[in-house]
């Protein structure tokens, strides 16, 4: 290893498993029933008192969940969504997916999708807007609602990094109660390295029954189980694919995990803000680094810790910052490579009509510390620490200012 610590490697992420998931799945697999069933209708029910929405279908990850809200909402070759450039590359591959045209809207100050922006890129032909509420921090809705009531658009939330997040006092997931304060589908993802995991995992809630139905159907198949009950002399081997649908459904054994890091969650919520907190104050008083902006709309979940370089302060570029960190032992990530960047996305996303100056010039000065709640103390100070030294050392200022005091 070419570090220059001997202290033990600190992940950008680690689980938080304990003894309750182990023994529920261990009950999961002698109770006989391994798939989707009593354990999956007890998380789906649980998640939605949770975030405050009357419906919830879990599902195999986030990506099945968008693509399914998004399929039961009819969207097709020709519609236009447009969504932000600054997300996992699962935002847009599902838009494309149903043969929709996705279309980028730039970002604001606080890295979420600007909702002038989203203005701006409304035609004739755009039908719903995907905005992703980034490391955990809500975006401002309110104006998006109101732009999908006005140009009859639907919404869809990417919440992968929101669970525990909350917006203008409601879980996302909730919306506020006025007349079209909520999005069509809001899509959750649990997988490994998220701030609730099942190892894979996902679920989509909805305020809307039929909505839910049809998700429903399109995840097992397209296959329409209350033929069952309409056709019930023919007895329970009797169904009928009513729809051309997928294989999405969340296994018991995964529910069973779920079930437990969902009764945790408030406190992994509290433990991650404790986390985020003394970060912000140890790097408050370095003009080098900006912390990440705080929630002023709600309740910031703190899935991610997104440090943003002043690099023209620095001597050392975004991607020398995570080398040095890794020297001393710490892990980290980007979040995210703007969707622009990606082979599969320049034919398209090169386009004038998806230029996103703000977000291409907030990538590379992003870096995400490790932030989980098994963190210790000990870890958070070694995070902090190097932080601090790193800088020290590549401060452009110290150069300036010997020279000053030479002259
Ligand atoms: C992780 C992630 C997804 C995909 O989640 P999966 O559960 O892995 O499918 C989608 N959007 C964003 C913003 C993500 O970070």
């Amino acid at each position: 290893m070419s570090g220059i610590t001997s202290e033990p490697f600190i992940p950008f992420s680690r689980t938080s498993i304990g003894e309750e998931e182990i023994r529920e799945v261990v009950d999961t697999l002698r109770s006989g029933w391994l798939t989707t069933g009593p354990r999956t209708a007890k998380f789906e029910a649980e998640f939605a008192a949770y975030v405050g929405a009357p419906h919830a279908l879990a599902v195999n990850s986030c990506t099945a969940a968008l693509h399914l809200a998004l399929r039961a909402l009819g969207l097709k070759s020709g519609d236009e969504v447009i969504t932000t450039p600054l997300t996992f590359c699962a935002t847009v591959n599902t838009i494309l997916e149903v043969g929709a045209t996705p279309v980028l809207a730039d970002i604001g100050g606080d890295g979420n999708l600007d909702p002038k922006s989203v203005e701006a890129r409304i035609t004739d032909r755009t039908r719903a807007v995907v905005p992703v509420h980034l490391g955990g921090l809500a975006c401002e809705m309110e104006p998006l609602w109101r732009l999908a009531a006005r140009h009859g658009l639907k919404v869809v939330e990417d919440a992968a990094h929101a669970v525990g997040t909350h917006y203008r006092g409601f879980p996302i997931g909730a919306g506020l109660p006025a007349e079209g304060m909520r999005s069509d589908a809001v899509a959750y993802s649990f997988y490994a390295t998220k701030n609730l995991t099942t190892g894979e995992g996902g679920m989509v809630t909805t305020h809307d029954q039929g909505m839910l139905e049809k998700m429903r159907v399109l995840s097992l198949h397209g296959i329409d189980k209350d033929a069952w009950n309409r056709y019930a002399e023919k007895g329970k081997w009797f169904y009928e694919v009513v729809d051309v649908g997928y294989k999405y459904n969340l296994s018991d054994i995964q529910s069973a995990i779920g079930l437990h890091q969902l009764r945790k969650q408030e406190e992994f919520v509290r433990r991650r803000t404790r986390i985020a907190q003394i970060y912000s104050r140890a790097f408050a008083d370095i003009e080098e680094v900006e912390v990440p902006p705080q929630a002023t709309n709600g309740r910031h979940c703190w899935h991610l810790y997104i440090l943003r370089l002043n690099t023209h302060r620095l001597t050392m570029n975004r991607d020398e910052f995570v080398e040095e960190l890794r020297r001393r032992g710490i892990g980290t990530s980007v979040h995210f490579i703007p969707i622009p960047m990606h082979p599969a996305y320049k034919e398209w996303a090169g386009l004038p009509q998806n230029h996103c100056p703000r977000a291409m010039a907030l990538y590379p000065r992003i870096v995400s510390l490790p932030l989980y709640p098994s963190m210790m103390e000990r870890e958070v100070e070694r995070v902090t620490d190097a932080v601090r030294e790193i800088v020290r050392r590549a401060r452009r200022g110290r150069a300036r200012y010997r020279g000053a005091a030479a002259s």
